[in-house]
């Protein structure tokens, strides 16, 4: 019922020549007609060159981060509407490395997600605990937090979907266990049933995040609540990134 997507995040990574080669490298491997959308979130100055190298394949084009104002004096910043320019059709919210490193608060993660669901694209709102929130049993709590902040029945559900990061598990070389992901993934479902409603929440997909590699793909998304995956380091290189479609592809 709910379609697959294997996300990759590409951070601060790939000058032009190396972009093309990683792009080509999936493409050649890549089924054009599997059953699961595949996007790539590259840096913003490689969008333009990466959406013509895509063009033609079932590869969607993202974003990493986005400005929640349509224009104005924000030095650096790019908008909405810009990055649809380039041929962006997700964009991802609140990746936890925008929460702990640059200090991106609730209130501005709910801005930008209304500015991107208003501008027509998708929102890829991200959510997780840290290592100390975990162990001190408060996951579920800081997951509703994130969740209750940040959407409300003003934020289409067509146009959102959630990833489920660990913040312990993300380019720590640690996972969390398939146990581990699906608790977190059911909760959340349910949880967003309460901001929409049951149906609304079952059709919303959830990707898990944090440390996904060719090896355990397969072990996570056969849960039956992950949609799908973002990928960090394992998007960066091409048989590795292919080898977590095909995982998904396998377990659909
Ligand atoms: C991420 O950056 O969203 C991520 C999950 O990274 P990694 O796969 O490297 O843990």
């Amino acid at each position: 019922m709910r379609k697959p997507m294997i996300a990759g995040n590409w951070k601060m990574h790939k000058t032009l020549t190396e972009a093309r080669t990683l792009v080509a490298g999936v493409l050649d491997k890549l089924d054009e007609s599997a059953e699961v959308d595949v996007l790539i979130c590259p840096p913003v100055q490689l969008l333009f060159p990466m959406a013509k190298s895509i063009a033609n394949s079932k590869i969607m084009l993202g974003a990493q981060n986005v400005h929640e104002e349509a224009s104005g004096a924000y030095t650096g910043e790019v908008s909405v509407a810009m990055l649809k320019d380039t041929g962006c059709s997700h964009i991802l919210v609140g990746h936890s490395e925008r929460r702990h490193v640059f200090g991106e608060s609730g209130d501005r993660l709910a801005k930008k997600v209304r500015a991107v669901v208003q501008g027509g694209l998708i929102a890829i709102y991200c959510i997780g605990e840290t290592l100390e929130d975990r162990e001190a049993g408060r996951t579920t709590v800081v997951i509703d937090q994130q969740i209750d902040e940040v959407l409300a029945s003003d934020v289409s559900a067509e146009h959102l979907i959630i990833a489920y990061e660990p913040v312990w598990a993300i380019g720590t070389g640690k996972t969390a266990s398939p146990e581990q992901a699906q608790d977190v993934h059911a909760h959340i479902r349910t949880r967003l049933g309460s901001v929409y409603d049951e149906a609304t929440a079952q059709k919303l997909r959830i990707l898990y995040g944090g440390s996904v590699k060719p090896g355990n793909a397969a072990s996570l998304l056969t849960q039956v609540d992950i949609d799908g995956a973002l990928v960090g380091g394992a998007c960066l290189v091409a048989e590795d990134f292919t080898a977590i479609i095909s995982a998904v592809l396998a377990a659909a």
